[in-house]
């Protein structure tokens, strides 16, 4: 895949920040390599990057580090 499914802007692989939920917990996976539209900045996962995730998140990973997420409320 080369082209963006969204605004067919061009595609490069880049390591990206995701934030992933698992077990009523949100981790933060950095480094993943994605491909990331240049035009919008859409991102899409390889299969691969979305086993990484997997992996990552139920081997009992050890943190590099932890952050505090500020949670906002959109209905209010
Ligand atoms: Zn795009």
């Amino acid at each position: 895949m080369n082209e963006c499914l969204v605004c067919k802007g061009k595609l490069r692989e880049q390591q990206v920040t995701r934030m992933q939920e698992y077990g009523g917990h949100w981790v933060l996976i950095e480094n993943l390599p994605a491909l990331v539209c240049q035009q919008c900045g859409e991102t899409y996962y390889t299969p691969q990057a979305h086993d990484r995730v997997i992996d990552l998140i139920t081997g009992g990973a050890e943190p590099v580090g932890v952050e505090t997420v500020a949670v906002l409320d959109a209905s209010a």
